[in-house]
This record gives C-alpha cells, structure tokens and sequence, in this order.
C-alpha cells in the first residue's frame, strides 16, 4: 500500500523544502506586488519592495492579512488573478460575521485536490476506497474538498453532504463505505444514530474517518473511534489559505503535517505580533506560496497552537501542527480567566460524559456566570434527585480544579442538546448580546 502521496515532497530533506519555499515566496510576493493594488499599497505603507522578500527568514518584514481584508476587499479585490482564470469560487461558512469569498484556478484546483489527496493516503485511503463524504457540499470547502482529494487517489467518493443523518447511516451499510470524511462532532451524531437504528460497528465497513473543521479533543477521538470502530485522523485548513488539507495527521496522530510546499507556517504572539520560536504557543499564520487566485500573505488564521519540527516516526519531514486549541475569539474570559470549550470537553470525557454539550456564558451585575449543559445517558438520567445532584457537584468540582473558576453543571436528558451536521455550537455567549 502506498504511504506517501508524494513521497518525493513528504520526506525531503530540510534544505529541498526551504529551497523550493525560498523560491516560490519570492515568486508569489512579486506576482501579488504586481497584480493586486491593494498588497502593494500594504506593502508600500510597511516600507517593503518586493526585492526585500528574498528568502523565508525575510518573511516577517511583510504586513499581516486579516479577515478584514478580505471583507474590505469584497469580493474580488485579494484576487491576483483575471476572474476568466477563475474557475471556482468558495466562501467561507461565516462562523463568526460576514462570509468572504475565495477564488482558484484549475492549478490552485490541483493543489488543494494534492494536499488532501496526501491526507487521504496518511489515513490509508487507496483506489480501493469508498469515501463516504458527509462534509457539506456548496459553498463551505469541507465537502468538495475531500471530494476532490478521493477522486485525485482514483477512490471511489460517496457525496451524500451532511444532513438527513439516518439515510448517512443506510448508506454507510448498503454502500460498505470504508473511509468516512465529516466533522468530529457530526462523526459523533451519525454514531449515535447508528447505534439507536439498533446497528453497531460490526454492521458497518469504516477502517478510518478523516474529521476536522472544528475544534476537537483527543478525548473525543477515542470516542469515535470506539464507536465506529475505525482510526480517527485529523485535518485542518480554512477557506483563507485553500480549504481542508492545509494540514493533516498521520499514523502516528500526534499532531497535523503541514503542507509546507504549498504553505509557509509562523507562530507568534498574538498581541505583539512578534515571531516566537518553534515548540512556544502562539497564533497560527500562513503564507501561500504556490497559489495563483488567491496567494494570501502572513494570514493571521487567529487558531492557537504549536509547531514542531523534527522527522516524525512515519516517515515524514513536513513540520506539525499541534490540534489547535481553538480560535483566539472562541476563548472565554471568564472574570478574568481564560477558557477554551475543548478544556471543557476533556475534563466532561474525563469524568465519562459524552461530547454532547454545550457551554452559556452569561452576565448580571457585571458578575460572569458559566453553565456547562451535558447530556447524561438514560441510565443516569433515571437516578434519584440525590444521585444527579453528587454527580453534578462531582463534574462542577473538576471542572473547577482544572479551569480555575466556578462553573454550574445541568445534566440534561439524553438527546435534548442540539445535534450538529457540520460545525457544532459549543458556546452560547449571552454577554455579547448585552455588550
Ligand atoms: P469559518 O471561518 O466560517 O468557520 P472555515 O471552514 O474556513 O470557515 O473554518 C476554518 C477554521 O475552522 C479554522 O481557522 C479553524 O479555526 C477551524 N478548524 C479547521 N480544521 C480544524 C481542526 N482540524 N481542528 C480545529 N479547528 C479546525
Ligand atoms: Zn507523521
């Protein structure tokens, strides 16, 4: 069975893949210098030419690109291309404000289906495959994105879109899919439903499931992959840069090897900006450099993690991201305290609840309350007053100890916390109404 999608690119020495990027970075901010008025003008107002960008290490003379850009610019204005190039376009599904929109070429078309073809293969994805993709199709990336990624390694691809979770299920069956592509939270619900049209993992054909778009825990993962009886992989991307597949796990699921042909990774501090060194938390940044519609410069994705370089046990030199730990915007500042949902989560799996859960912040005499709402089985749910009052006394104590702030616990029944198709809602901020 093949390993690497592109052994050539995936195993590289350090030099082949700092040469390659030192060249296309200098070949991309030329192209954007030149074709795109609004990056020159950036560029003017920093003070930089397109001469000074020579090699990677001159990388953080460029200014940064945020969302705002690309809503300043909409929608065409970040495109480094005629539109008749364009043979695509995607937008962002708009999870915080107003959607921006991306273009491709058919060689941008090429990359993203490469970078997700070698996803497919780090998860043992041939041309014998069934991919059951339960991404959404249309505008969101998640769906034609791994789409295209089945059809680059000649899988055979399944495009039942997310949605209508039962026929999901009839379908994973009767079609013996083996490789499930959709969001962890979605991964979850179609286990459920499985297992509650009185199926279980012996009745279905997955060896492996490449989930992402979301946050998730490797709490949750070991859920999963209990549930479905299959290797769970991770995959990362956004919109911004090309989609999913900007990076993806391997077999050794212990953080996502990033494109770094096509994707030039920084982390820095958030506040100040300042590049930090490998291994050090920070915000996640991305340059494209091989992008033809849209080559974004020093993207501030506002994702949190950490990179790590070094070979890794499966063979490949790409450096990795760890699974981030959430945006910057989904952090909640609880009096004071920084909190993100996937800390909730693990310390709910811990103590053997479910993912089903949900988190509201809310505000009255400028004093912040937290409420984690988590389902409990029927079992539970069916235990005296008493019983459900320790236990919750019990999850409120942990939660505690590891977030550092109080934090009420309503057990719910089975199946009343809202169920996600695609990305799930973890946080209802009832403060931001207020502000
Ligand atoms: P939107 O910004 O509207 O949600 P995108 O689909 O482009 O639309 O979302 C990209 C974002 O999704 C990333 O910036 C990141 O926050 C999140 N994301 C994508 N993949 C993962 C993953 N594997 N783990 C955690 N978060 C992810
Ligand atoms: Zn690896």
């Amino acid at each position: 069975m093949q390993k690497y999608y592109t052994p050539d690119i995936e195993t590289a020495s350090r030099e082949t893949i700092v040469a390659l990027q030192n060249e296309r970075l200098s070949a991309t901010v030329k192209r954007v210098y030149e074709n795109v008025p609004y990056y020159r003008r950036k560029m003017e107002a920093a003070n930089v030419r397109p001469e000074d960008i020579r090699t990677i290490d001159d990388l953080h003379k460029l200014p940064f690109s945020y969302k705002q850009d690309l809503r300043d610019t909409y929608p065409y204005g970040l495109f480094a291309v005629p539109m008749k190039d364009v043979v695509r376009l995607h937008a962002s599904s708009g999870t915080t404000g107003k959607q921006i929109v991306v273009g491709y070429t058919k060689h941008d078309m090429e990359i993203w289906d490469e970078c997700v073809a070698r996803a497919l293969t780090a998860a043992g994805c041939t041309d014998e495959d069934i991919v059951h993709v339960s991404y959404g199709y249309g505008l969101f990336t998640g769906g034609l994105g791994a789409d295209g990624g089945a059809r680059r390694i000649g899988a055979t691809a399944i495009p039942v879109s997310s949605g209508n979770t039962q026929r999901q299920v009839t379908i994973l069956k009767d079609f013996g899919s083996t490789i499930l592509c959709c969001t962890p939270s979605y991964a979850l619900h179609i286990a459920e439903t499985l297992y509650a049209c009185g199926y279980t993992k012996d009745d279905i054909k997955l060896k492996a499931g490449i989930f992402g778009a979301e946050p998730w825990t490797n709490e949750m993962r070991k859920q999963i992959e209990e549930l479905l009886g299959l290797k769970a992989f991770d995959i990362y991307g956004l919109t911004e840069i090309i989609g999913p597949g900007v990076a993806f796990e391997c077999e050794a699921q212990t953080g996502m090897h990033i494109n770094e042909d096509h994707f030039i990774v920084e982390v820095i501090d958030p506040d100040t900006g300042e590049v930090l060194p490998d291994g050090t938390q920070g915000e996640i940044v991305f340059s494209c450099i091989t992008k033809e519609a849209f080559p974004i410069l020093r993207y501030r994705t506002r994702d949190i993690g950490v990179i790590v370089r070094g070979k890794c046990s499966c063979g490949r030199t790409l450096c990795k991201m760890t699974k981030p730990r959430g945006r910057t915007d989904d952090m909640l500042i609880i009096r004071g305290v920084n909190v993100f949902p996937s800390q909730i989560e693990t310390v709910l799996i811990e103590q053997g609840y479910s993912a089903n859960y949900q988190i509201i912040v809310d505000r009255s005499n400028n004093f912040d309350s937290i409420e984690v709402q988590v389902e409990i089985s029927s079992e539970i749910f069916s235990d005296t007053v008493k019983g459900l009052s320790v236990r919750a006394k019990e999850l409120s104590a942990a939660l505690k100890n590891l977030l550092g702030v109080n934090a009420k616990v309503t057990l719910m029944e089975p199946n009343s916390i809202p169920r996600s198709e695609g990305k799930a809602v973890r946080v209802i901020d009832k403060r931001k109404l207020l502000d």
